[in-house]
């Protein structure tokens, strides 16, 4: 599957040094745990979610007197499916009647106006009415960027000069969505993270415009992180929670690293679902995310 491929690095990286210590493993004892929590840190999974799930694979172990530690594999893949579900659902919110409004937030060379292409293309696949909105007025070269994938895709960009208010090209992009009855409009966002104190001015501001013209709007806050930075994705996951009501993640470039256990650290440790994953950096490189298959495709 796609998944598979893209998941590659990491596959190869934990999958090997996961085999080793299942084949030298003659007993499942202490020192068997602490080098299962040393590979899963090294994969980027975080310290407190290593220590969640080791705690439940001792219970196992005791609960069903595991002798063998080949039969650890499935347990373990299952209670990261479990953490990576958790109750929230993976699916985009997207409205069967209307306009949804998705706004992308995350900071700069994350991956931002990429997933935004993307995700117009993959939307338009499936048969919808899709529009972007330059809402990067502040980085140099953000419009014409998401220009080139307007053209790629075939989609419409609304867009002011460089420099230009953010809220403004997004209620305009609004306006214009609504009188050609467009179905999704996705809204990139300035990246610049100065502080806190700024980013949620910048991005009340797009809020308070977005919900005069729909109230229940916007439908989804997409924040979206690069997973080849780790742990620094998770701190800026935390920051932005606070700051910007995020209702799902997308994590990019998941194809370039062999951290992609930062998936299940940022779904356990902050409860905000996983909704797309970036493969690579084609047009057809965006996944939705599904826990069996990512859990399925770091194992086997
Ligand atoms: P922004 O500043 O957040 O809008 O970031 P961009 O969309 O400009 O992306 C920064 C770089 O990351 C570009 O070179 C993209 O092609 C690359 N990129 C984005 N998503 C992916 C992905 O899923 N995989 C890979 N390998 N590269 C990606």
């Amino acid at each position: 599957s796609k998944f598979k491929e893209g998941l590659s690095k990491t596959r190869d990286s934990f999958v090997e040094k996961m085999e080793d210590l299942i084949v030298r493993t003659k007993k499942i004892d202490e020192e068997f745990f602490e080098e299962l929590e040393e590979i899963l840190i090294g994969a980027d999974v975080g310290v407190h979610t290593v220590l969640d799930l080791i705690e439940q694979l001792r219970k196992e172990v005791k609960t069903r007197k595991i002798e063998d530690a080949n039969q650890l594999k499935p347990i373990l893949t299952q209670q990261i499916v479990n953490f990576l579900k958790d109750g929230q659902s993976n699916e985009l919110n997207i409205q069967s009647e209307g306009l949804t409004v998705i706004l992308f937030v995350g900071v700069n060379g994350v991956g931002k106006t990429t997933t935004i292409g993307k995700l117009a293309h993959k939307l338009k696949k499936e048969g919808l009415k899709v529009m972007m909105a330059a809402g990067d007025t502040f980085r140099a070269g953000a419009i014409e960027q998401l220009e080139v994938w307007g053209e790629r895709v075939g989609v419409d960009v609304v867009k002011h000069q460089a420099g230009s208010d953010p809220a403004a090209v997004i209620f305009d992009a609004i306006q214009s969505a609504k009188s050609k009855q467009v179905d999704v409009l996705l809204c990139d966002t300035a990246g610049r993270l100065h502080n806190k104190v700024n980013l949620m001015q910048e991005l009340n501001k797009i809020f308070r415009v977005i919900k005069k013209e729909i109230p229940e709007a916007p439908h989804e806050v997409l924040l979206v992180l690069d997973a080849t930075t780790g742990q620094n994705a998770l701190q800026q996951a935390k920051l932005f929670k606070e700051s910007a009501g995020v209702s799902g993640l997308v994590l990019t470039k998941l194809d370039g690293t062999a951290k992609g256990g930062i998936v299940i650290a940022i779904h356990h440790e902050l409860q905000i679902p996983v909704k797309l994953v970036g493969l690579g950096e084609k047009m057809d490189d965006l996944q939705e995310f599904d826990a069996d298959q990512f859990a399925n495709a770091l194992f086997a």
